[in-house]
Parts: structure tokens; C-alpha cells; sequence
């Protein structure tokens, strides 16, 4: 197939393009993915790790429905670990420090591999239109080739407007080394697009030589990791230590003194960034009453010489940098190789886009990822898989994929995106999750392979796994609720089982059973097995109560509320809620309990006040 007739057009190469041209491509599409630099697809813009909390689960998810992320990280890692792990199962998340230059070589290599994909180099400044009503029909790029196609899936990342700050100085780019892309984006806002602009930073990277490790804690990885993908069965790579040191009051000092060059403090940047990962700048101002802040040292590969300086996300002058950084513990001598900076970027609101991201108005067009007004590789990376599928599934004709709140965290992201609108940039965490017990990293695929089947979107080696999984899960339980727990005094009850051990995490837990009944390790079942196992038993109860809160909530989503509804004669509405109600006129009760600045409190009286009326017609009927 040639070049200018595609069935869909990938823009961008990041983490979001990479899994929307390759979920495309796995349904079996010819598709194109264009971008600036070929030899940057799946490059890591910032820190090179993937996972952590909620963004564990978000990458666990993607692989469930057969994207990349999980492959590549098994590659590319170079340290994995579980996080919270003193915490509960359900809020537990997977994260892996991986080779910077090794998670683009083996994301590159899947592409190159990938049939129906094709890379081409180059800038994308104007979109096609075709038919009435118009629909989406390709690509312009700047040297005036045209690519014709039935979709397109803009996947820009911080490249439209982009503009890169270090102190006062600023360069028009998308990130350090990359022009940004400016004609794009205003393509986008003459089509009438609402866009804003956010901003992100990244610290500045240290050679690996030039710090005194003595003086830090070692961080190692698990001495079991665990692989992020379902299809790998165990990770044979050496892990390799990050290191954990803290600024000074040395530091606070000199960031203080230099605010005026921050381009933030000076006035030079006005979109906002992430609240959850601070510049040092914003941690120095904001938790003023602190005398240190931790860096965590993350080596970038096995043979890189650079260290990234996770905590000191920066965009003084480099100078200014030089400074400070000599001030850290166990980091007087350290040189910097490359300088920290905030780039500052034009989002799209994503209001303007429906559940499978595609736009509202402009059918054919999708939008995933940081354009979106999301940061990181994993939301980004949801985003661009599910609009992906999306895209394919409309050309093929079929029903749109779209995964609900209490299916996926993919399902919480996108339906928070398209209903709240960020205003400062979208990380995931589990408790944005109202189900998060159903929702753990451990059961993605349990959860969401077979719905991956059903679009053609998996793999009969991936099913025959989850298969295989669930069939070995379900004889166990029946093993272990046949067997009593071996020499527990009885008082009368009736007795406890060997699963009754998994119900109460003072109990013990699976490795308790294989104490008590050694003879199970002969069955082989592998520990994420048990792990899931253990977690289901648990969490049965809740699990139990939030399926009849989802069921109920399908009949509540479902309820209309008529158009002309006086929001007002609802008693004890908080007036916020009328505002907003009244403003935005949602169509049934599930789209009202989704608009920011209404509580569920407000949807219960909502409720009432809806069904009193109903019962008023009916009974006024039936005079
Ligand atoms: C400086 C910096 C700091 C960051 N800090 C953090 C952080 O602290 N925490 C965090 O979670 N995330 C951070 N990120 C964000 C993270 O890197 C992104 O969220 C993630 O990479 C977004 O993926 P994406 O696929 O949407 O876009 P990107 O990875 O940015 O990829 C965009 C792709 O689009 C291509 N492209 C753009 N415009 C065009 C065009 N017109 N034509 C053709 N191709 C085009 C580019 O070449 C690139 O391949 C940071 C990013 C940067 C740049």
C-alpha cells in the first residue's frame, strides 16, 4: 500500500502513538505513524520508568488488552519493584526503572516488526477533510505531502506551541533536542478546538561518576520482580540499585534567592503544571516550613553514564543549577550533563472528545495522550490504545470499545478526562478509583482479556494464558475450601478451611497455606496465582456490595432527566451543584454525578426528587 492512502494516520511517536498505531495495525489496518524523528519513537520525555501507584495498574491494563507498554518495560528494565507494599492488595503498584536507550530500541524493533505499520518521518501541519457532513481524511505535512486516511489520531504530546524554558531563556521545541510544532496547532484552534497551556518540567541529569554513593541509601530492586506484561513469564535480567539522598538548607537557600529567574516566580510561564510532581522551585515555596527534600538517584541504563535526579525537577538557569545541585548530600562534586527545564505546551480540553476519543465534531479525528491535557507515559499510553482500537473498530464498522468505572482505571481516566476537563496536568492514583478493590494490577488480565478477545484485539496465546489462569485459581479454591486447617482446636463452629486462612491478613496469607499444607507447592501454582487468589478471597465482601452499587448505578446512569428541569426546586441542592447543573443540562443522572461540583450527595437528592415526579405523572395518568 502506498504511502498516501492509509486506512489510519498515527501523529506522534511517544508512548500514546505507539500504542494507538499498533493497536490499529493488530486489527489488522493499514496504518501510518508519522513523526518528527524516527529514531525517537518511544522515547522517554522525562524519567525513564514506567508504572507506579495507579500508573502500575494503568500499564498492567494496557498489556491486558494486548498493548506494548508491558512487553517493552520487561525488556527494557533494568530495576523492578512493587510499591505499597505494607498497604493492601488493591492499592499495590508495579513500577520499573528502565534503560532510556533500551525501551526506544525495543519499542523501535516491535514497530519495525509490527505488519501494516509503517513509520514515516516528517511534520504534520494541516488535517484533510472529506464528504458532508465532513469527516476527517488525512494529514498535510510540511514539505506538502498529503496522506489520505478514513482516521486520524493526533498524538503530539508537548509539541504543539511547545516552548522549552531554562531561566530566562526560552526556545521554541517540544523537548530538549526537539522542535516543537507550531503550525499544528494552530490548524487546531482554527478548526475551533478549545486548547490551553500547561506546563511540565524535568531535573537535570548527573554523571554517574561525579556523586559519593557512600553517603546515600541504596534502593534495590525486588528480589522477586514481578514482569508488567502477562505474557512474561519471569525477568532473568540483573537489577541495578537507584540511590536516595536530600537537598540542604543550602539548597532551599540559593532556590530562594534565584526565584526571580524561575520562569514561573518571573511571570514567564502561565500554564499550570503538576500539583503532585513539584519543581523545586514549587516545593521550596510551597512547603517552606521543610529543611530537605528527597532525590531519588535513577540510573539511566546499564551502560549509561548518567544518573536522572528524580525530586529536583528544575528550570532555574544552569548556573543556578550548578549551584544547588553541589549543595545535596553526597552530590558536592556532581556535574551536570544536561540542564533541567519546563516546557510549556498547548493542550486540547477534552471535553470537546466523546468516550472512544474521538471528537465530538469532527468525526475521524481522535485525540489521545498528553494533548489531551494528561501527563505521563501510562496515561498516555491508555489513551493512544484505546483510541487505537477505536479508530479501527469504526472503520471496520463495528461497536465502539468503551471500558466503565468499575472496569478499568482505563475507564476512570478516560471518563474523567472527557467529563472534568483538567486544568493542571492529569496523573492517575488509586484513589481516583471508586473501585479499586475490583480494580487491582493483579487481575487486568482476569478483568479485561476476554473484552480484548471480543474485539479481535488479543492474542490466542494471551487467552489460552487467562484461561489456563482462572482454571488453575478456580481448582485451588476448591482445593483449599475441601481441606481444614490442620490441627486448629475447634470450638463448636464449623470448621475452617485452608482458604478461610486468606479472609484475615493476620492469618497469614497464601504463604501460611503452603506452610500448613506443603504438599500443594507440587502443583506449581506460580505466585501471582496465589496472590490473585488470595486477594479474591479478601476482598469477596466488597467486591460483593460494589457489584450491587454498579448494578444499581447502571439503572441510575440510565435515569433521563428532562431537559426543562428546574434544578432550583430540588430541596437542600447546594448551589454550586444548581449552578453547574443548570449550566451544563446533563442528560440522565450517570452524566450529572459526573460534572465537578457534584457531590453524590447532591445526585441522591437529585434522585429522589426525579422519582417523586415520575410518580406524580404516573399517578396523574392514571385519573
Ligand atoms: C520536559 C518534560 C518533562 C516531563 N515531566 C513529566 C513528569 O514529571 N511526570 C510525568 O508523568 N510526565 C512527564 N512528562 C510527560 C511525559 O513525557 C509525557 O506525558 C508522555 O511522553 C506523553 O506521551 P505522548 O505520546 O502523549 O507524547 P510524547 O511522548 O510527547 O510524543 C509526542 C510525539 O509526537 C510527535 N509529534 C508532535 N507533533 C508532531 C507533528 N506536528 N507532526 C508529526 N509528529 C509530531 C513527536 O515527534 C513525538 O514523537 C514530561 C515531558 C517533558 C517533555
Amino acid at each position: 500500500m502506498s504511502e498516501n492512502a492509509m486506512d489510519v494516520v498515527v501523529v506522534g511517536g511517544g508512548h500514546a502513538g505507539l500504542e494507538a498505531a499498533a493497536a490499529a495495525a493488530r486489527l489488522g489496518l493499514q496504518v501510518a505513524l508519522v513523526t518528527l524523528q524516527a529514531a525517537a519513537v518511544g522515547r522517554m520525555s522525562c524519567n525513564p520508568a514506567i508504572g507506579g501507584i495507579g500508573k502500575g495498574q494503568l500499564a498492567r491494563e494496557i498489556d491486558a488488552l494486548g498493548g506494548w507498554m508491558g512487553l517493552i518495560t520487561d525488556a527494557a528494565g533494568i530495576q523492578f519493584r512493587m510499591l505499597n507494599t505494607s498497604k493492601g492488595r488493591a492499592v499495590q503498584s508495579p513500577r520499573a526503572q528502565c534503560d532510556r536507550k533500551g525501551y526506544e530500541r525495543v519499542a523501535q524493533e516491535m514497530v519495525a516488526a509490527q505488519a501494516g505499520l509503517t513509520v514515516v518521518e516528517g511534520e504534520v501541519v494541516d488535517l484533510l477533510w472529506a464528504g458532508a457532513p465532513r469527516r476527517c481524511a488525512g494529514v498535510v505535512l510540511a514539505d506538502g505531502r498529503q496522506i489520505a486516511a478514513q482516521a486520524v489520531i493526533l498524538t503530539t504530546g508537548t509539541f504543539l506551541n511547545g516552548v522549552l524554558h531554562t531561566g530566562l531563556t526560552t526556545i521554541p521545541g517540544g523537548r530538549a533536542g526537539e522542535a516543537g510544532a507550531a503550525r499544528l496547532g494552530a490548524s487546531l484552534r482554527a478548526l475551533g478546538f478549545p486548547t490551553a497551556s500547561m506546563k511540565t518540567g524535568t531535573p537535570p541529569r548527573l554523571a554517574a561518576d561525579s556523586v559519593d554513593y557512600t553517603v546515600m541509601l541504596e534502593q534495590q530492586g525486588d528480589a522477586q520482580p514481578l514482569p508488567f506484561s502477562f505474557l512474561t513469564d519471569a525477568l532473568l535480567q540483573p537489577q541495578i540499585s537507584c540511590w536516595q539522598t536530600t537537598t540542604t538548607t543550602k539548597t532551599q537557600d540559593i532556590v530562594r534567592e534565584n526565584l526571580h529567574l524561575a520562569p514561573m516566580y518571573a511571570g514567564r510561564i502561565e500554564g499550570k503544571g503538576p500539583r503532585y510532581c513539584p519543581s523545586l522551585e514549587d516545593k521550596v515555596v510551597r512547603f517552606a516550613e521543610r529543611h530537605a527534600h528527597n532525590i531519588f538517584l535513577e540510573p539511566e541504563g546499564y551502560d549509561s553514564e548518567l544518573l536522572y535526579a528524580n525530586g529536583i525537577s528544575t528550570s532555574l538557569p544552569l548556573a543556578v543549577q550548578q549551584q544547588f545541585v553541589r549543595t545535596c548530600v553526597g552530590m558536592e562534586n556532581a556535574r551536570i550533563v544536561q540542564a533541567g527545564y519546563a516546557v510549556e505546551y498547548t493542550h486540547v480540553a477534552p471535553r470537546c472528545l466523546l468516550r472512544t476519543l474521538e471528537a465530538r465534531d469532527f468525526p475521524g479525528l481522535y485525540l489521545a495522550g498528553q494533548i489531551c491535557g494528561t501527563s505521563g507515559y501510562e496515561e498516555a499510553a491508555a489513551q493512544g490504545l484505546m483510541a487505537g482500537l477505536n479508530a479501527a473498530l469504526a472503520i471496520q464498522g463495528k461497536a465502539p470499545l468503551v471500558l466503565g468505572r468499575h472496569q478499568a482505571y482505563i475507564g476512570v481516566l478516560i471518563d474523567d478526562l472527557v467529563v472534568s476537563d483538567p486544568s493542571e496536568p492529569y496523573r492517575m492514583f488509586t484513589s481516583r478509583a471508586e473501585h479499586r478493590l475490583l480494580l487491582r494490577q493483579d487481575n487486568a488480565d482476569i478483568r479485561l482479556t476476554a473484552i480484548a478477545a471480543a474485539v479481535g484485539a488479543s492474542s490466542a496465546e494471551r487467552d489460552r494464558r487467562v484461561e489456563n489462569r482462572v482454571l488453575a485459581m478456580a481448582q485451588m479454591r476448591a482445593r483449599l475450601e475441601s481441606m481444614a486447617i490442620p490441627g486448629e482446636p475447634q470450638h463448636g463452629g464449623p470448621k475452617r478451611t485452608l482458604l478461610d486462612i486468606f479472609k484475615r491478613p493476620q492469618d497469614g496469607g497464601w504463604q501460611k497455606v503452603l506452610e500448613l499444607a506443603p504438599q500443594l507447592q507440587a502443583l506449581g501454582m506460580p505466585q501471582r496465582d496465589w496472590e490473585s487468589l488470595e486477594a479474591d478471597v479478601m476482598y469477596a465482601g466488597y467486591a460483593k456490595r460494589q457489584q450491587a452499587w454498579v448494578e444499581r448505578g447502571a439503572a441510575r446512569e440510565e435515569t433521563l432527566i428532562p431537559s426543562s428541569f428546574v434544578y432550583q426546586q430540588v430541596r437542600g441542592l447546594g448551589a454550586e451543584a444548581v449552578h453547574t447543573l443548570t449550566a451544563s443540562r446533563p442528560a440522565t443522572l450517570g452524566a450529572a454525578g459526573r460534572l465537578a461540583g457534584v457531590t453524590p450527595a447532591d445526585i441522591a437528592l437529585l434522585e429522589i426528587t426525579l422519582v417523586k415526579a415520575a410518580r406524580r405523572i404516573a399517578a396523574a395518568e392514571e385519573l
